[in-house]
């Protein structure tokens, strides 16, 4: 049996159990295992890594460990554009597009309120998402660290709240995107692209009250669908104002 010795930084501790959090600690190991299936198999999702230095030199996934190696390993930096490449990635994301988790159906729907392509539906299985993350070049965004471990999976968080308004939060600082919101732009329903139309364009598709206090009107170059800006709008706007002053 041969010996590495491991440290996780920052939030990764949140994959640990308590005893392995903040510390160095010892992971025996047969033969040479390549580094990311060695750090998997600790619990940490390769997704949430954005640097491994061995022995203080750094390394990609396939290195292969040796005995009494000195490994450390970084997250993803709180702070990074998604456009510039991550050091581990082959390739850089293009454009933000996100494809959630059956558990996140809330988090999709701000998501898109926020501007983002988002994918969701809730009887997704694991491997569709991780096949349509991969030629869509989606980011994957899970309660459940196993998906994120897939090796097709380049890009993907580990949402830790439970709660819809935290878990945006999470996504927006995680990805630093408070400079990227375009609120109202995505279709809330079907993930389209929302316009600008005349009242006179949709006075047809009115309910009478609707007709006689709004003015401003939008609709889903996909799904038709029509938004206008009623009760709830205002309190939305709060909360993208919120996550945009954060910045
Ligand atoms: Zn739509």
């Amino acid at each position: 049996m041969n010996t590495a010795t491991f440290r996780f930084y920052e939030e990764l501790n949140d994959f640990l159990p308590a005893g392995k959090r903040k510390i160095r600690f010892p992971v025996s190991f047969e033969n040479r295992p390549a580094i990311k299936d060695a750090i998997e198999s600790l619990g940490v999702p390769h997704t949430e890594i954005e640097v491994i230095l061995v022995n203080q030199v750094s390394v990609d996934f396939s290195y292969r460990l040796n005995d009494n190696d000195d490994v450390a390993v970084y997250p993803v930096f709180e702070s990074f554009d998604i456009t510039p490449l991550l050091r581990l990635r082959t390739r850089p994301l293009r454009t933000t597009a996100f494809i959630c988790d059956v558990h996140l159906g809330r988090l999709c729907r701000m998501l898109r309120i926020l501007g983002f392509d988002t994918l969701y539906r809730n009887d997704y299985e694991d491997n569709e998402i991780v096949s349509i993350a991969q030629q869509e070049g989606r980011i994957v965004l899970t309660r459940d660290r196993g998906i994120l471990k897939h090796k097709a999976v380049s890009h993907g968080y580990c949402v830790r709240s439970s709660d819809w308004r935290r878990q945006a939060r999470e996504v927006i600082r995680r990805f630093d995107l408070s400079h990227s919101l375009h609120p109202f732009s995505i279709c809330v329903s079907c993930n389209g692209r929302v316009a600008k139309v005349s009242k006179s364009a949709v006075i047809g598709c009115l309910q009478e009250k609707t007709k006689r206090y709004y003015d401003n009107f939008s609709r889903c170059q996909a799904c038709g669908k029509i938004f206008w800006e009623g009760s709830h709008y205002a309190k939305l706007q709060e909360f993208v104002k919120e996550l945009a002053d954060r910045a």
